[in-house]
């Protein structure tokens, strides 16, 4: 797991920063979940019990234009497209079934997001 972890922090650092070369400002979200947590947010509906937050190898930005704060795909879609071409198993947010913008995982099985 710890190479796969490592190149996911490697990736995630060069989405980063080509999301500020295309012009938009970036913060960090969540990246490690603790498995505690990932339980809560399962029981209130608001994630899944094995994100891959909880492997290290998930990462949530926060994209802003022009200092505003973005809550639909603008940004993400082009991002998520860039990160989606690094390889198969690079997975965006914006493909799931429940809409999650602002995540971008590398998944161990090319499946689990
Ligand atoms: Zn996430």
């Amino acid at each position: 797991m710890s190479a796969l972890q490592e190149e996911f922090t490697r990736a995630s650092a060069r989405l980063i920063l080509h999301a500020f070369d295309i012009g938009y400002g970036v913060t960090y979200g969540e990246t490690y979940r603790t498995p505690e947590q990932a339980a809560l947010n399962a029981q209130r509906g608001t994630g899944v019990t094995n994100s891959l937050h909880t492997d290290r190898l998930a990462i949530d930005l926060n994209l802003f234009k022009d200092g505003v704060y973005i809550t639909d795909d603008t940004g993400h879609r082009q991002l998520g497209a860039w990160w989606k071409a690094l390889g198969p198993r690079y997975r965006w947010g914006g493909d799931l079934a429940k809409k999650d913008y602002n995540h971008y995982s590398l998944s161990p099985d090319g499946v689990r997001a």
